[in-house]
């Protein structure tokens, strides 16, 4: 039978317990795409904030990056020849 190996220490025990307390306060609903929202912040998921858009998200990252590739892909002669 397995035994461990060590005696857990007093603080290791102890901060196993410490996050007991911890209470989930409040879930919002985001009005744009109705997905679970901390009070007060920006949606992670859609990047509104009181309707209005505030930051982007990853998806609008990915959009952006693959425009840009696409751009690359229109025009490569120009950078390859300025570097050589
Ligand atoms: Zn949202």
């Amino acid at each position: 039978m397995p035994v461990p190996k060590r005696k857990r220490s007093r603080a290791r025990r102890d901060s196993r317990f410490a996050n007991k307390g911890l209470k989930l306060k409040a879930i919002a609903k985001c009005n744009q795409c109705s997905g679970p929202l901390m009070p007060h912040q920006a949606c992670s998921g859609c990047g509104f904030y009181k309707g209005a858009k505030v930051m982007a998200t990853k998806a609008d990252r990915g959009v952006k990056r693959q425009e840009i590739r696409a751009k690359q892909k229109s025009k490569p002669q120009e950078s390859s020849s300025e570097s050589a």
